[in-house]
């Protein structure tokens, strides 16, 4: 289960703030290959939030473009900031679709058989572990381990006022 509605594209300097947006469950285009005029394409493309700080789009890309485009300037300095920031302006839920999204592609996470995951695990996580998750892009298996408890620590920590 995936948030519907509302997708995001992160420019370059924000690649820490797309991570965690897609351990959130958010759908974020980013990447070295994703930034500048070409991401901002994408994301009036795809319907996306562009996500950035850099402030003077308005001088340096065509005006149509800029125009057509749904702009977020990023004021948020740290990381938390910004997370914070981008969740508060979108009434992101923080917590109900956690860890649903691979982190690496952006890829919707699906429910994986226990034995499909065996083969790649560590013997201490195959002994523990009875849920499993897979990303169907890049193949890497998931599971709920003291990782994300202590993300889900973290998240709440920065959440706060
Ligand atoms: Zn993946």
């Amino acid at each position: 289960m995936t948030p519907a509605g509302i997708r995001f594209a992160a420019d370059g300097m924000l690649q820490s703030l797309a991570t965690w947006l897609r351990a959130l469950g958010y759908d974020c285009l980013a990447g070295r290959a994703q930034f500048g005029r070409r991401l901002l394409e994408q994301a009036v493309a795809g319907e996306r939030v562009f996500l950035t700080r850099n402030t003077h789009l308005a001088h340096d890309w065509p005006r149509v473009l800029v125009e057509r485009a749904q702009i977020h300037h990023i004021a948020g300095e740290t990381l938390p900031e910004q997370l914070r920031e981008v969740v508060e302006t979108f009434s992101l839920d923080p917590e109900r679709f956690l860890f649903t999204r691979c982190l690496v592609c952006n890829e919707p996470l699906r429910a994986a058989e226990k034995s499909a995951a065996l083969p790649h695990l560590p013997a201490r996580v195959a002994a523990r572990e009875e849920h499993f998750w897979r990303c169907e892009r890049c193949g890497r298996f998931f599971w709920h381990g003291s990782h994300v408890q202590n993300s889900v620590t973290r998240l709440r920590r920065w959440l706060e006022k």
